[in-house]
């Protein structure tokens, strides 16, 4: 089970990979301005909410993606962020999932006592290209965290891992292309080869979405948002398959 805890809401672009930010897309559906960062009235204390019965609202268990509308090292949520290390700490019965293009801030922003990283939190950071990876990497791979993913998403061209999947410090790799209007290619031969490199240093691979423009044998293949979840999951029971 899968829960989803925003704390604030709102983003700047600070990357490549922002381009098309899918926050800033649905926020102008709404007419929302989503580079206004504002702290949730209703949500900030989420995985502390208790329903009518005195139970936690998520229950034990459960995995939380955490600021999937923002970004939780957002400089503007230095204020906020405390409270939010101490309700990950009080609900050890959850696993915190934290994305963050940010990763340059991370020591600024953990809490007194992080020590090795607390065991309820993976951090996973963004490298939708080359220079973003090697930028961020080298960073990362120095952080204490108890878990380490890294995402290729948005992605934007192959992106070599190898000299940081040789490591052993990257538990897990997860590429997705880009969703909605204006989306870019995600091109299955980089997929491909980002899987073969996971493949030789035995870590754990996962192609989580297809993108809204998705380039396979030479055809792109126009993909609705729904569906790209379900299409990911084929192209990677494909590469388990072939390779
Ligand atoms: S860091 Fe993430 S949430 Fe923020 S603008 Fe970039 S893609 Fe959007």
């Amino acid at each position: 089970m899968n829960n989803f805890w925003s704390p604030w809401h709102g983003c700047h672009k600070c990357s490549p990979g922002c381009l098309n930010c899918y926050v800033y897309y649905l926020d102008s559906k709404r007419n929302k301005d989503a580079s206004i960062i504002t702290k949730s009235k209703t949500n900030f204390n989420l995985p502390l909410k208790k329903d009518r019965h005195g139970n936690y609202k998520i229950p034990g268990g459960t995995e939380v993606a955490t600021c999937f509308t923002s970004d939780f090292f957002l400089k503007e949520a230095d204020a906020w962020r405390k409270d939010c290390w101490e309700m990950i700490k009080i609900r050890s019965d959850l696993h915190f999932l934290i994305c963050t293009k940010r990763i340059d801030r991370f020591n600024t922003c953990i809490p007194e006592g992080w020590n090795e990283g607390y065991p309820n939190v993976t951090i996973a950071v963004t490298c939708e290209n080359q220079a973003m990876a090697d930028y961020r990497l080298p960073i990362f791979l120095n952080i204490k965290a108890a878990h380490k993913l890294v995402f290729v998403g948005p992605i934007l061209e192959y992106v070599d891992l190898k000299p940081y999947l040789k490591t052993g410090k990257i538990e897990g790799v997860s590429v997705s292309g880009e969703s909605y209007d204006n989306a870019r290619i995600c091109d299955f031969n980089w997929v491909k080869q980002i899987y073969k490199d996971t493949l030789k240093y035995h870590v754990p691979f996962n192609f989580h979405q297809t993108g809204s423009n998705f380039l396979m044998n030479g055809k792109i293949y126009k993909i609705s948002h729904n569906e790209e979840y379900d299409q990911a999951k084929k192209g990677e029971e494909y590469l388990r398959k072939t390779l």
